[in-house]
């Protein structure tokens, strides 16, 4: 597999071109951005916890049937996965009040849902990736009404086999950000990063927080999190 040209460089990933014209490899970087990019930092060794959990993590969503762009993972920065053409909707699951929810709806953070719930935000950096709902993104023809449902399903199933797999770790899954992609024949898979920059993850024992929420509200210890939450996945991880 030979890596060509640099197709786009985003905040945390760089993609690259390769000799086959259905796979991209993706790098991960170092690099920590929040609030649409305002806040800018590095967290050392980010981007090599970030890669490997993503890979065990869509390893595990591709036994759980729900189909990913994960193809082999070729150094501890890089992976090879499947071009897709991106659907332009950050799909946010949560299943404990925390973030924007929190703030939006004036609770405080860590009310259990009896249900978790779904939306979806316009990824699109200039406006600040606003909230939208499924009416609206059909009629900015963002996606069809197929293929939200089938996004819709498969989000609630990532769901369910993470918060089950961090719960044997010890690790509450509160809420987490998926992107999807259509393949070259309209396949929907699941696509970009399952990892602490995407996920609020806790110590089910003493709610600490492991994930990038650290860096977001200077909450120090940002590295060592990392780490912990990556050795938490390592050590439950036999398959
Ligand atoms: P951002 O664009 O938000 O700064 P990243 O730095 O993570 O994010 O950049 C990675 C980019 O690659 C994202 O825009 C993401 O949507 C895109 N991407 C992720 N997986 C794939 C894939 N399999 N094929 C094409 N693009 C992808
Ligand atoms: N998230 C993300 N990228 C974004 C926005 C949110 O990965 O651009 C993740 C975030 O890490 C959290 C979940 O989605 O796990 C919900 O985030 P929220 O809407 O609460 O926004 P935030 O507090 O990050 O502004």
């Amino acid at each position: 597999m030979e890596q060509l040209e640099q197709v786009y460089e985003g905040k945390a990933k760089k993609v690259f071109r390769t000799d086959d014209p259905a796979l991209y490899i993706v790098e991960y970087k170092d690099d920590a951005t929040a609030f649409n990019g305002l806040k800018k930092g590095t967290i050392a060794g980010k981007g090599v916890i970030n890669n490997q959990m993503t890979n065990r993590l869509m390893a595990k969503m591709e036994k759980a049937g729900i189909p990913t762009h994960f193809v082999r993972e070729l150094s501890p920065r890089q992976t090879l996965v499947k071009k897709v053409s991106i659907v332009p909707l950050e799909v946010i699951i949560r299943n404990i009040s925390a973030g924007s929810f929190a703030k939006r709806y004036g609770v405080e953070e860590g009310i259990v849902f009896d249900q978790p719930t779904i939306e979806f935000s316009y990824k699109n950096d200039a406006l600040g990736d606003p909230l939208i709902n499924s009416y609206h993104a059909l009629a900015l023809k963002l996606a069809t009404a197929e293929e939200l449902d089938t996004i819709r399903r498969y989000a609630f199933a990532v769901n369910d086999t993470l918060k089950a797999f961090w719960a044997e770790c010890g690790v509450t899954l509160v809420d987490f950000k998926l992107e999807f992609g259509r393949l070259e024949d309209g396949t929907i898979v699941l696509a970009d990063e399952i990892s602490p920059d995407t996920c609020r993850l806790w110590d089910s024992k003493t709610q600490k927080k492991l994930d990038k929420d650290r860096f977001r509200r200077d909450l120090g210890g940002v590295e060592d999190a990392y780490q912990e939450i990556m050795e938490r996945l390592l050590c439950h991880d036999a398959d």
